[in-house]
């Protein structure tokens, strides 16, 4: 038997009493790789810090707050915060402090990945120590020196081989490990990151890289449902998906698994399993190669806060591939994904996700070529294996921007809250 891989998530080890729910699963569990996401909202608080310090605010009342919530963790955890895993929370909040005073002059990618990673390194030290010391032996590992990556900050890319070769010599059998995911070691010792959620992904590469037996997401909901709860009423668990459906709602924005954690898995044959941590006995969804009932239910993906742009070439040149190949060279640039697109003649019009300070320089750069329209406060809608009788009812009182449907999907751009 090889490696089995855990991935736990912000939400599952968000609280002492979370993390000692941890310590309930794994026990019993031998040749485990556990990979590990920052705590609660540390990621989002740790953004915030950033914001605070190029707005020239108080950053370091924002970095007090997500220092105590970690060693308020510890404490309960440990008794007290005069211990290993203190001090090693100590010496991660002092590295910001001391960067961050050098910082002004550097790339705002750069800065990004040199503090964000912070929150996976004080969950996985802690998450370590904790269950070393209620009897689950584990090693803790350092992903900045075994995932080595590229210097593209805030979206890094995996060297493989060499990552590889890495993971194999360190981890070996029989044994437990506890390692951070979402980072990795870029080039010239700086740290980057894979992108948000990423950790997922980190699982997946980690999964493949050892051939593991299977690679289980451990989330606050019971599986994978057939719609987000947050958005839609009595959403469906779905027992089996195919690898391929797991990476269509992905990337239409399923919220449940990134959609990069698919390919390394699926590459190998591993089964993903996706489990709550909160009934850790009940069954969850099964993703892998086999998918009979795929289409037996829609499946309903909604993402809000989007942005829908038009470019017309200023001269009334035609949309051809010469200025798609443009287009798209920006929006790798500015790293903006694109949710949805459509051309005519003489227009490109894409939806993506709105981050306002992208937008901005997004559009002064398109607007050297291109007449630029765009409309804020947008959400997208996507629906596999569709009933169309039954999405026009849900969408019937909403003014429809864009439309698309293929043959499983149906995808729509809408104005929020238009009555
Ligand atoms: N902590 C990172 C984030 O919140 C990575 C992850 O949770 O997967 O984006
Ligand atoms: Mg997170």
């Amino acid at each position: 038997m090889g490696f089995s891989i855990f991935k736990f998530g912000g939400a599952s080890v968000k609280s002492d009493e979370s993390i000692r729910g941890v310590g309930q699963i794994v026990k019993n569990k031998v040749d485990l790789i556990i990979v590990v996401s920052a705590m609660g909202k540390t990621t989002n608080q740790l953004e915030g810090v950033l914001k605070a310090f190029y707005a020239k605010g108080n950053f370091n009342e924002h970095l007090s707050a997500i220092k105590n919530y970690h060693l308020n963790i510890i404490s309960q955890l440990f008794g007290n915060v005069n211990n290993e895993v203190g001090e090693s929370c100590e010496k991660v909040f002092a590295y910001i402090d001391k960067y961050l005073l050098h910082a002004e002059g550097l790339s705002k990618d750069e800065v990004y990945d040199q503090i964000i990673p912070a929150g996976e390194l004080l969950s996985s030290k802690i998450l370590s120590a904790y269950l070393n010391s209620v009897g689950f032996e584990n090693q803790w590992l350092d992903a900045r020196k075994l995932l080595l990556t590229d210097n593209y900050y805030g979206r890094a890319h995996i060297k493989w081989k060499e990552s590889e070769a890495l993971i194999q010599e360190q981890c070996v059998l029989p044994k437990n490990y506890v390692i951070q995911g979402f980072i990795g070691g870029g080039e010239n010792n700086k740290m980057t990151t894979l992108g948000r959620e990423g950790s997922d992904y980190t699982a997946g590469i980690l999964a493949n890289m050892l051939n593991a037996e299977s690679l289980t997401v451990w989330k606050d909901v019971p599986g994978v449902l057939n719609a987000d709860p947050r958005y839609f009423n009595n959403p469906i668990k779905l027992d089996r998906i195919s690898y391929r459906e797991a990476v269509e709602l992905a990337y239409y924005g399923a919220t449940i698994i990134h959609p990069d954690t698919i390919k390394p898995l699926q590459n190998k044959n591993i089964p993903l399993w996706v489990k709550s941590f909160n009934h850790p006995n009940e069954k969850g969804t099964l993703i892998s190669s086999d998918g009979e009932l795929d289409s037996a239910k829609p499946i309903y993906i909604f993402k809000p806060n989007q942005v829908l742009i038009s470019l017309s070439p200023k001269d009334f040149s035609y949309i051809n591939e010469e200025q798609l190949s443009r287009i798209f060279k920006i929006l790798h640039d500015f790293k903006m994904d694109v949710n949805s697109m459509q051309n005519s003649a003489i227009n490109f019009s894409f939806c993506t996700d709105l981050n306002q300070e992208k937008l901005d320089k997004a559009i002064s750069e398109f607007g050297k070529l291109y007449r630029v329209f765009y409309n804020t406060n947008l959400e997208l809608l996507t629906v596999r294996h569709y009933i169309y009788e039954q999405v026009v009812q849900l969408v019937a009182h909403k003014e429809v921007l864009l439309e698309q449907k293929t043959r499983s999907t149906i995808k729509f751009v809408l104005r929020s809250n238009t009555e």
